[in-house]
């Protein structure tokens, strides 16, 4: 199959949607292409279409109205025939032609069958998001132990809430949602360690004075969680995980503040289910092989950089949500709209249309984003969290590399990131490609502690042989049509 369209979006989540529903009220021809079911991203996602009058989960979500203004936008957009949705596509590859780019996708519908699909346009918009950020701890392979984006992905995909009695562990507000979650679904959640300051936030008040929302939403969980009585720990670290065959307790202690556990202080608690996150990682792998120069995030990540329109550093390319640096949901649709918008005057198809001129948009963004450096320095990976790991720890969980084999490849080796340290013990080589362990490999390598940028992948999802096969196929017949 082979396709072609104005604008190829990869990702639809609300940076996608918002982008997408941009750009067909604008007159584009899209093509909107998402691995997921459902479209939703990760902040929206939901139950497969089939399966929504049985599992409810709309009492989980915020900004519903939102979504379904969105989703009205790209209803219309599909009857009008301007929008090609694609589910279940994922996409592997994305290369940058003469005539624009070419992008790969293998459609699963029909999964474990797996067909190639060829798509291209003259410009190609990315808004692929992030994945959970994960530090290892002895322990942390056992059944039972998950990241808290899972225990989430759970609940709101499928109604399942992972666990009866669950400890949660980290750092950032994103824990606060799945807590109230889980707490409000029936699970026990015992508490809640958050490895920052409880005052870390009053170092920002500017940032947080500007965003009103987010205090009411704050405000929304702290009244469900004291209604469940979840005892939110701050500066307190999960540093060890027991069990036999899955998790049965786990280690927690205070930390000092340069986040290494206090002598004395560790304790034990018995949980069947533990869910850890450590913020995001943007989802860069479509975007590091096309040449996109990238910039440091507050947070230790590098994110795409994009000028004041969302454009990259590639002609035609564009990114948003949040691939550009993670700072939640309303952000991405706003640089969605506004990436839309850059597309549509660069096409020559007009100004975008809606309430909102690109000033306001670009304030929204600049307003937003203030907000998610305040938030990623509020919320750092702790300088000694290393410290909890013993040499036996696994850190790479695909190749079984543990701390003690990275350490060797530093002090004894002279690895000075997660790519040499890869060279050396084959950590970040295995089936997840490094998206477990390359930040915590990064930060165990990383004398100056430089922002982590993944490892290139010229292949973002494994592709079967077959799919490779029919690819051959199409790219004959893509050599047709541009002759
Ligand atoms: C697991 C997880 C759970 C989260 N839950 C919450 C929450 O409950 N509340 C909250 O405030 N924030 C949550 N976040 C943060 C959240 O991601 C953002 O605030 C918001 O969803 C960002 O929107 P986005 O459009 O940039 O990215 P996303 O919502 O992540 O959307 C990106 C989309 O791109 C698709 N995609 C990625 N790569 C490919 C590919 N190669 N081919 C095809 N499709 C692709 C994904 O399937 C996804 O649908 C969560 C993040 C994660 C990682």
């Amino acid at each position: 199959m082979s396709e072609t369209a104005d604008l190829i979006i990869v990702g639809a989540g609300p940076a996608g949607m918002a982008a997408a529903a941009t750009a067909v009220a604008g007159g584009l021809r899209v093509v909107l292409v998402d691995s997921g079911t459902a479209v939703g991203g990760q902040f929206w996602r939901h139950p497969p279409q089939e399966a929504r009058p049985a599992i409810a989960t709309e009492d989980l979500h915020h900004g519903l109205r939102e979504y379904r203004a969105l989703e009205r936008e790209l209803s219309a957009g599909r009857a009008a025939g301007r929008l090609d949705l694609r589910l279940a596509h994922h996409v592997w590859s994305a290369v940058r032609e003469e005539a624009g780019f070419e992008v790969h996708a293998v459609d699963r519908r029909e999964a474990p069958q797996e067909t190639a699909v060829t798509l291209r346009a003259p410009r190609l918009l990315v808004a692929t998001g992030a994945y959970d950020r994960q530090l290892p701890f002895p322990g942390w392979d056992l059944p039972g132990v998950l990241t808290v984006g899972g225990l989430q992905a759970l609940l709101k995909g499928g109604g399942v809430a992972a666990g009866s009695r669950v400890v949660l562990g980290g750092t950032g507000p994103f824990l606060l949602p799945v807590a109230a979650g889980l707490a409000a679904r029936g699970v026990e959640v015992v508490t809640v360690c958050e490895a920052a300051g409880p005052l870390a936030w009053l170092r920002h008040p500017g940032a947080l004075l500007r965003n009103p929302g987010k205090w009411a939403e704050g405000a929304g969980y702290a009244v469900t969680l004291a209604r469940h009585r979840v005892r939110v720990r701050p500066r307190t670290a999960i540093i060890g995980a027991d069990g036999g065959d899955r998790v049965s307790s786990v280690r927690i202690a205070s930390l000092d503040p340069d986040g290494r556990p206090r002598p004395g202080t560790e304790r034990r608690i018995e949980a069947d289910t533990v869910g850890v996150g450590w913020g995001f990682t943007p989802q860069l792998d479509l975007l590091i092989p096309l040449g996109c120069e990238l910039a440091d995030f507050e947070d230790g990540n590098t994110a795409v950089a994009v000028d004041d329109g969302q454009r990259t550093t590639v002609a035609g390319l564009y990114a948003a949500g949040e691939a550009c640096g993670v700072g939640g949901a309303p952000l991405a649709v706003a640089e969605g709209r506004l990436a839309a918008g850059s597309v549509l005057i660069d096409s020559s198809a007009g100004p975008a249309p809606g309430r909102r001129t690109p000033a306001a948009l670009r304030a929204e963004v600049a307003r937003q984003r203030a907000f998610a450096r305040a938030l990623a320095l509020a919320h750092p990976i702790p300088p000694g969290w290393s410290s909890w790991l013993t040499d036996e720890t696994v850190v790479c969980r695909c190749e079984e590399v543990t701390a003690g084999a990275v350490r060797a490849a530093c002090a004894e080796g002279g690895a000075r990131d997660h790519r040499q340290v890869k060279q050396l013990t084959r950590a970040g080589m295995g089936w997840c490609q490094g998206r477990m362990c390359g930040p915590a490999v990064h930060c165990l390598a990383s004398p100056d502690q430089r922002a982590y940028t993944p490892a290139e992948r010229l292949v973002a999802t494994p592709v079967t042989l077959g799919a490779l096969a029919d690819l051959d196929e199409n790219q004959q017949e893509t050599n047709k049509e541009y002759r």
